[in-house]
Parts: structure tokens; sequence; C-alpha cells
């Protein structure tokens, strides 16, 4: 065939393609110029999941009579003139591209009117062809109406979902952008009815209610973080409450909906150690900084973004939502009503604050009581301090709150649990999280001090692992001797271990070794310091006391101790709870001495 240049409208076809996926694609860029029009209203109503009508009317600026035309051809925009433009935009629309994507996909009207006009004018694009505007009467505004979408595009239309998965992610992207800008009011109705409708008072807890449910929005964590040009807001989800997928995680990056790889990896190191495996928390946070900072020019539908100091951002993010997530963590309670189940409710938040009073008042009477307890961990505060001002607020933001109240040890039960006394009734410690906690966070502080003490081997141990294994070790070895472990090659698929840290003395060295490369999964983004804090979380797990092994009163009380000083005592690093909390109130009430349930 000879190359001929595409006619018109099968070129924009093909552009629409990467803009306009799907009906909520439209709602998106509908709603985008909406909000760059200075609405405050804007009213968004569907049928049939958006097959059949989208419209979108907003009291905005409105479009002058003269540039309907223009305003429904590709590359034609108001918002930016000079390619400098580019690197400065503070719009969400710039790429001149959405109304003539969706008129050349749909049977397309747009009415609107301007402040001063007398009167309103409408267009109308079917299949990417443009009549001629008519002078209509018309509020002030603009009224854009998409009805049968992909009518001409077969092949769109057959790799649309069902009903219900588009109109989710019409009514999921519509309450996240009323979330994102809670002083503007929204209205999404479906057919006649209203999904969704925002009174644009500013308040951003009453529209995660309407994402989330009220019992998840009561749980999520505000997050409030301002630093030399950045500022994060928005709700995290305790580490309670998580999803087994990423969906959830929403940033907006200055009012625009992005899926950035690199935020969302701050996000969960953020959360890093709290969450069990495979876990995912629910996030709606918002980050703003100078435009003249982020490129949003790398993606057709503007979804992902390009940091000038993706390292700065990224370490923002890590710490704000680390500082929001350590101020509160809960020990699980056992629901009063089933014996035997843990379950997390909202409702600790008040028996985690009894636990907190008590903590504080306790830190500033009896506090000198507390380092008196073993002179080590005199030494380990003191050194924790000396890091740098900064940290220091940090660990003693998380000390205060997260911190467990002072336990008096009781004894063992099983070989695996201890039993305690707090101030607030009975705590069921599991010894092998417990110990896996203390020696995580022991190795981490000495890691960061880069002095991590470790023993030489009498008998230097020989491991042969499995070929792939080896190979995974043999990458992992620099880290290794990072954390305080000597090991070295010693033949095909063998190594030889020399010296392991002294926290671990006395333990298995080849097992600790298989440790590492046990059930290790390629990181996704191999961040060097999450790399490590997983690989130490891992050997910890190895090297800690297991389920069923006996411990002397001093051990159990040791490990009590330890735990206590712990950052995060309330999950291993892996995220399973150490402890479960049987309130006094809660046995008073299962005892019958107090109220009915
Ligand atoms: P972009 O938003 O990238 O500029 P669009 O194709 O979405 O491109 O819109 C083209 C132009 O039409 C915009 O630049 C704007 O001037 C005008 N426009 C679109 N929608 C509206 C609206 N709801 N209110 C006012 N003007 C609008
Ligand atoms: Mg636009």
């Amino acid at each position: 065939m000879p190359i001929r240049l595409l006619a018109p409208e099968v070129a924009s076809q093909i552009a629409a393609g990467e803009v306009i996926e799907r009906p909520a694609s439209v709602v998106k860029e509908l709603v985008e110029n909406a909000l760059d029009a200075g609405a405050r209203t804007i009213a968004i109503t569907v049928e049939e999941a958006g097959r059949k009508l989208i419209e979108v009317a907003d009291d905005g600026c409105g479009i002058p009579s003269n540039e309907l035309e223009l305003a429904v051809s590709r590359h034609a925009t108001s918002k930016l003139v000079r390619s400098e433009d580019l690197f400065f935009i503070s719009t969400l629309g710039f790429r001149g591209e959405a109304l003539a994507s969706i008129g050349s996909v749909s049977r397309m009207t747009i009415t609107s009117r301007v402040k001063d006009a007398k009167e309103g004018a409408r267009i109308r694009v079917e299949g990417g062809m443009a009549g001629k505007p008519a002078k209509v009467g018309a509020t002030v505004g603009t009224i854009v109406r998409v009805e049968d979408l992909f009518y001409n595009v077969p092949a769109r239309l057959k790799f649309l979902k069902t009903d219900v998965t588009e109109r989710r992610a019409i009514d999921s992207l519509v309450t996240r952008y009323a979330l994102a800008y809670p002083e503007k009011r929204f209205k999404l109705s479906e057919g006649k009815n209203v999904i969704l409708q925002t009174a644009g008072d500013g308040d951003r807890r009453s529209i995660l209610a309407a994402l989330y449910g009220v019992d998840v929005a009561k749980q999520m964590l505000e997050v409030m973080a301002e630093e030399d040009g950045y500022r994060l807001t928005g709700f995290i989800s305790p580490a309670s409450l998580t999803r087994s997928n990423r969906k959830e995680i929403t940033f907006f990056i200055n009012g625009r909906w992005v899926q950035e790889v690199a935020l969302n990896t701050a996000l969960l190191q953020a959360y890093h150690t709290l969450l069990m495996v495979g876990r995912y928390p629910l996030t709606a946070l918002f980050l703003e900084m100078n435009p003249r900072d982020v490129d949003v020019n790398v993606h057709p539908a503007k979804a992902e973004v390009r940091f000038r100091d993706q390292d700065r951002v990224f370490s923002f993010v890590q710490r704000s939502v680390r500082k929001a997530l350590l101020a509160y963590s809960p020990v699980p309670n056992v629901a009063p009503s089933l014996w035997g189940t843990v379950r997390t409710t909202p409702s600790e938040e008040k028996s985690s604050s009894v636990g907190l009073d008590w903590a504080i008042g306790h830190d500033e009477g009896v506090g000198g009581g507390r380092l008196g307890v073993g002179s080590d961990q005199l030494s380990v505060n003191s050194d924790q301090l000396s890091v740098n001002s900064e940290q220091v607020i940090v660990n003693r933001q998380s000390e205060i709150v997260n911190r467990i109240p002072l336990m008096r040890l009781i004894g063992q039960v099983g070989g695996t649990y201890l039993v305690a006394e707090g101030p607030d009734g009975l705590y069921l410690i599991d010894q092998h999280a417990a110990h896996e906690r203390v020696l995580f966070e022991k190795l981490m502080a000495q890691h960061e001090r880069q002095n991590i003490p470790s023993q030489a081997l009498l008998n230097p141990e020989v491991v042969t692992l499995p070929p792939g294994a080896a190979q995974l070790l043999l990458n992992q070895l620099p880290i290794l001797s990072r954390f305080g472990f000597d090991v070295e090659e010693f033949g095909p698929n063998t190594f030889r271990v020399r010296a392991i840290p002294i926290l671990f003395a006395g333990s298995d060295p080849a097992s600790a070794l298989r440790a590492v490369v046990e059930d290790f999964e390629e990181d996704e983004t191999p961040l060097q310091n999450e790399v490590e804090a997983r690989l130490a979380a891992r050997v910890c797990k190895r090297m800690a006391v297991k389920g069923g092994q006996t411990l002397s009163s001093e051990e159990q009380r040791a490990l009590l101790n330890d735990l206590e000083t712990c950052e995060s005592p309330r999950t291993c690093p892996h995220g399973r709870p150490t402890m479960i909390h049987l309130s006094v109130d809660l046995l008073e009430r299962q005892f019958g001495r107090r109220g009915a349930r």
C-alpha cells in the first residue's frame, strides 16, 4: 500500500484513544475543565454508566461564543501560550486536546455563556465533525453533554467493562476530586439518583465518609505537614486498616490526581514493618509544591509526573506519613462478645488513650526509676539523643504516644506467651513476635549508628546453599557485612561465616544466613534502606525465641523490659501484633461486675 496522510477523523480518533479510554476519562477531563474555569459548583449526570450520557455543568467563567469553534479543535487551549509556560503549569489542562478528543468519539454538545454576554451559544460535534455555533439562552457557565460515547469506535466499546465497573470508576473519580477540592460543591447523579453531593464547606472528613463509608472514615488518621516549600495534607489509614491491593492509595499533586510510583514507594516505606506482607494502606493525600518543581507534561492523561528533586519529595512524604502513623498504634483488644477473637475497633482509641495518660504521667513522675532498670538501656537512650535534633523530635513524639506502659510480669503460659499486668488490665505477649521486634530495633539502631558489634566464631561455619539461593546471598553480602556478618565465598555455592552480630551470639549462624535468602522476592523498587530493613527483619525473625520455648524468669523479664523501650512495641517487624490487651473494664464486664453489655 502506498503511504498516505491519515484522514483527519482517523488521526483524531487515534489521538483520542490516548486520552479517552473509558467513560471515567471523559468525566475527568470535563471536571478538570470546570475546575480550571473557576467553577464553584460542578454537577455531573451520567446515564447507563456514561455510555449513553455524561453531562457536566459548571458555573465557571464560560467560553465566549466566538471561541466555541476553536475550543473543540485540536491543540486549542487558553491555558498555555509559549513553550516556556510548559515548565510552570498551574492549570489542570494545557494540552488543548480533551474537547477535540471527546468530540471525535461521541456526539457532544457544548452550551456556554460568559458573564458579560447577553446570551450564550451552543455548538455540536458529531464524530469529530463540528457544526456552526448557534446563539441560545443560557446561564453563565458551561454545560458539556456527551452522548453515545464510542458510538463510532466499536472496538473501544467492546473493551469497556460491565456497567457496575465503569460506574464505580466514575464514582470513585468524582469522590476523589470532591475530596481534593472540599471548597467546591460537587453533585453526581446517575439518572435521577443523586450518588454524591458535597457541601463545599471545606470539610474533608464528611467527604471521606462518602468515599470509604463512615466506619472507615472514622479510623483514618489526618496528615498535615509542611516543610520548605512542600505541603502534605489528607488522610491515611492506621496500620490495622488495610487492603490487599494498592487501589485505595490516592495521591494528588497540586490538585491533580496522579499515579506516581515514587510516591507510592515513599508511602509504603513509611508503613514499613507495620503492615503484614501483601497488605496496603488506604490514603487520600494531597501534595502541594511549586509548579516549577514538577513536570506534568510526561503522560497524555497527565497521570504521571516527574519531580525536579525526587529524593527530597520522597523523603518529605515518607517522614510526614511515618510521623502521623507512629502517633497512633493501638493494641488489639479482645472483643467483649467474642472471646478468643482479636478485633480492632475504633473504640480502642479510648483504651489506648488511658494507657497514654498513664505513660505520660509516669514518664514525668517516676521517670528516674525507669532509667534505673538497666544501665545499658540508659546508654542507648543517650546515644539516640545525639543523632540529630529533628530525629529526636520524631522519636520523642512516637515514644510518648506509641510506647507501651510499664508492666508487672506475672509469668509464661504454654511456653509461648508472657502474661503481664499493666495500669489498665492484663496483657498477653507473644514472646516470639515481641523478641523479633526487640532484636529488629536494636539491630537497626546499631546499624544507623554504623556500629554493629560482631563476634568472631571460634569455629567458622560452612554453609552450602542451592545455586539460586547462593546467587541471591552473594548479592546481599555487602548488606550483610554492614549488619555485622563476616561471610565469605568458600567454593561454589558455599559460604563460610566467620563472625555474626553480638546481638545474635549463641544462635545458629547457618540459620541466620539461610534466613537472608529464604522467600526472598525481588523488590519492585529496591530502595537501599528498605532492602536493608527487610533483610534485618528476616534475620531477626529467624533468631528470635520461638513459641514453645521455656524462658527463665530473668529472660522473661529482660524481654518485657526490652519491649518497653521499643519505638513500635505493638507489632512485630512483619506487622503482626505482639500483644493482646484485656482491659480492666472488659474483665469487669465479662465477670458481670459492671453494667449490662
Ligand atoms: P485544555 O483544558 O487542555 O486547555 P480542552 O480541550 O479541555 O483543553 O479545552 C479547550 C479550551 O476550552 C480550554 O483551554 C478552555 O479555554 C475552554 N474550556 C473548556 N471547558 C471549559 C469550561 N468548562 N469552562 C470554560 N472554558 C472551558
Ligand atoms: Mg481540559
